[in-house]
């Protein structure tokens, strides 16, 4: 009979408890001891919620204080020496170094650099290899969590990232070599820790690859045969877990992986349960995730099942049933959400439901039952032909979309003339990204409103003032393009959110973004229409203010997209344009009320970027029309700007420039401009401002520096065609080291135009 098993669950606890233990740690407010023991409470919950699921085999190693990347690199000893203890130990505090910088004891050096973990929201710590690196079993955590849930009674499958995938997202630390060279000296510490797990009673360990979702070098693949060979027999049956994509490209290569068995990804990318089938001889285990791990949704059971029968069938034992992938990404219990909307809760399923799922299918395929899961079904059914998830208007809007939404009126070297006539900036116009700093007393005063303590008239008077105050501040920093400071956000993708129909927000529908920071997407659960103005009112109040230009302020469709749980029954491209038809009606509602510069953000743009390369040209296509829909109502004198913050644009700037912003702002200080070759090489013709100065840090830039700057990008990009402006947002600044950070920049600028 199948087999249920899950490969990781929300490490966060149900009310994000791990959060506000380590935080506290880090705080001194509590000890290490007290830190252990709220840990284990966790594990212990965990593994509870599982098993009262019926959950068969329990993950062990999917707990982390911080990372899961980086416990590995606890676990293989691969710590950046100058975060190693004079006597060669490592503690709890050695992990906190090495991702923070510090920690409550222990020197401060920097930490480690962080990045996503594939096309996810979460963020790892990345390892650092130096060539002549050596590995070493360091860390007992992984042996010490295994024994906890044996001594509770568990059968575990506890869970490592494979040494091919922990080479791939390592990062070399001195001088760059092929780091597949660190194979050898790698596989040996793996082999003793699948040794040291067969002694503590394992029977399988799930060693996840998820490079096989990438399109691979060759030597890449022949590593992963060498790798699993090296990990067969060692005294433990090998799980090889893949997900996020498909696998279809190494099918041939996995029919020969020595290995026990493995776990396929049937929810992303294409799949073809039958041809998986095939691929795994009788002994194997073949492991289905047939249970989204990215999303939010309950599951059409009854098709599922479906699909599974036959199967399930031929395998028997040898079938395996799962969540496509980790659980990690998904909040941890539907149950908590007592606030939400009747309806839309009945179409959910979070951590503990999705598991719960599992097991329905299990009972069906024993029983040859299918009434339950008809009935488990019947909100999904009702889901999809429901009048508040179908708007025919809005899909009728997305349906006539032609290139002509995605055009503005006249080409960027058109438009340039009639923007510089009419808006008369000096040189180096200088602006900021948009948020001024987030005070307590905004927050308090969003709460207080939240919980109707003040009126809505009393929260709008407050907002008010604190964009007198942050016009006031920019008139006597006397920069050039203000900005309203977005005082009235909480959050810039919530707050679209919260004034779009289509969107819901749960109360504790946390998943983890790195560390401690966790992040609440709201979720996409219809067609998403605009019903009145957005940010019209404050920007117009903002507008009054002064007599400098005012620039709107809003969030683009491809951010707001990808930074909410999206959708499962309608594609990617017809989501975003339907949030960019919205926005476009925003954009000429701004242009309307007298606002002649509009910036769209699109931090996310990158992001969404699919894990193939051979797909990522048709995302960037669909993504910068999306794009265009938004900004494209507009007149030629409306100048629009984007802003995006990272530091990596050589591979996406010819999509880049299809959006067609009239000026984008980027994040390039820290690049020392070097980011701008990208666009350089080329040659792109639209207006930028390249970031002149760390928004992460509260040190202020002084003048010399960031003339240095300027003077960079002259070089690569003619002066006409810059702007100066900071990074990113201010939001998480003091207005103190916010005041004086602007004053040297524009200082800076005011030299610099006398100069040039
Ligand atoms: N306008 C936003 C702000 O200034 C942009 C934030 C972002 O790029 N992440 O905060
Ligand atoms: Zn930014």
């Amino acid at each position: 009979m199948a087999y249920i098993h899950n490969l990781g669950f929300p490490r966060i606890g149900k009310k994000r408890e791990l959060k506000f233990a380590v935080e506290s740690y880090w705080r001194g407010e509590i000890n290490q001891d007290e830190l252990l023991e709220k840990g284990k409470a966790i594990r212990v919950e965990n593994w509870a919620i599982q098993a009262n699921a019926g959950i068969e085999l329990l993950p062990v190693g999917d707990f982390a204080w911080y990372d899961h990347i980086l416990n590995t690199s606890l676990l293989l000893g691969a710590i950046p020496k100058r975060h190693v203890n004079t006597d060669g130990s490592v503690d709890l505090d050695t992990l906190f170094r090495v991702s923070r910088g510090k920690s409550p004891s222990g020197c401060a050096c920097a930490a480690s650099e962080m990045t996503k973990w594939f096309n996810t929201n979460y963020h790892y710590i990345v390892p650092e290899l130096s060539k002549d690196q050596s590995f070493g079993l360091s860390w007992q955590a992984l042996f010490e969590e295994v024994g906890e849930a044996h001594s509770l009674g568990y059968k575990v499958k506890p869970v490592l990232v494979g040494p091919i995938t922990y080479l791939h997202l390592a990062k070399c630390a001195d001088e760059s070599f092929n780091k597949l060279s660190l194979l050898d000296k790698l596989l040996p510490v793996y082999q003793q820790v699948l040794k040291k797990l067969a002694e503590l009673g394992v029977e399988w360990v799930q060693v996840d690859e998820p490079v096989l979702a990438l399109e691979l070098p060759e030597e890449y693949r022949s590593a992963l045969n060498t790798s699993l060979a090296a990990l067969n027999e060692q005294g433990v049956k090998i799980l090889l877990a893949s997900y996020f994509d498909s696998v279809k490209d190494y099918y041939e290569d996995i029919q020969h992986y020595p290995v026990a068995g493995v776990h396929f990804d049937c929810v992303a990318g294409e799949q073809d349960l039958a041809k998986l089938n095939q691929l795994l001889n009788d002994e194997q285990v073949l492991s289905l995730g047939l249970i989204n791990g990215r999303n939010i949704w309950r599951a059409d059971l009854s098709s599922i099942y479906n699909q599974i029968e036959p199967i399930a069938q031929s395998r028997g034992d040898n079938l395996w049933l799962a969540p496509s992938c980790s659980l990690l990404h998904t909040p941890v219990d539907l149950e908590q959400e007592d606030k939400l909307d009747a309806e839309i809760r009945d179409w959910l399923a979070f951590a503990k439901q999705k598991l719960q799922e599992l097991k329905l299918l299990k009972l069906a395929i024993e029983n040859e039952e299918l009434t339950t899961l008809d009935l488990y079904s019947e909100p999904v059914k009702a889901r999809a032909s429901s009048k508040r998830v179908n708007n025919i208007m809005v899909q009728e809007k997305v349906a006539s979309l032609n290139a002509n939404h995605g055009k503005r009126q006249s080409a960027f070297s058109e438009r340039v003339k009639k923007q510089q006539a009419s808006l008369g900036l000096p040189l180096l116009p200088t602006t900021t990204i948009g948020s001024f700093p987030q005070t307590q007393a905004i927050r308090q005063a969003r709460k207080e409103f939240k919980a109707g303590i003040i009126s809505a008239a009393e929260y709008e008077n407050q907002m008010q003032a604190e964009i007198r105050y942050a016009v006031e501040e920019q008139e006597a920093l006397d920069i050039d393009v203000l900005v309203h400071g977005e005082a009235e956000r909480n959050d810039m993708v919530e707050y679209f959110g919260e004034q779009l129909e289509g969107f819901a927000f749960t109360q504790f529908g946390w998943v983890q973004s790195y560390g401690s920071r966790c992040v609440k997407p709201p979720i996409i659960w219809g067609d998403v229409s605009r019903e009145e103005p957005m940010t019209v009112s404050w920007t117009q109040y903002a507008q009054a203010q002064t007599a400098k230009k005012m620039k709107g302020m809003l969030t683009g469709p491809v951010t707001i997209l990808f930074w909410s749980f999206t959708r499962d029954d309608l594609d990617k491209p017809s989501i975003a344009n339907q949030i960019a038809l919205a926005l476009r009606d925003e954009v000429v509602d701004l242009q309307n009320a007298g606002i002649d510069i509009i910036q769209i953000d699109e931090p996310a743009f990158r992001e969404g970027m699919p894990l193939k390369a051979s797909e990522w040209q048709s995302y960037l296509d669909w993504a910068a029309y999306a794009f265009r829909v938004s900004a494209s109502g507009v007149k030629d004198e409306t100048q629009i700007h984007t802003h995006m913050c990272y530091a990596k644009f050589n591979d996406i700037i010819g999509a880049i420039a299809d959006m067609d912003a009239d000026v984008i702002t980027i994040e390039t200080s820290r690049s020392n401009m070097e980011l701008l070759n990208a666009f350089e090489d080329f040659a792109y013709p639209n207006e930028i401002g390249p970031g002149v100065y760390d928004i992460h840090s509260p040190n202020v830039p002084d003048i010399v520096w960031v003339k240095s700057l300027i003077h960079k990008a002259a070089k690569k990009i003619p002066v006409e065609r810059l702007w100066v402006n900071p990074d990113c947002g201010l939001k998480t600044r003091g207005w103190e080291e916010t005041r004086a950070a602007l004053e040297n920049m524009v200082k800076a600028t005011k030299e610099l135009r006398e100069e040039l």
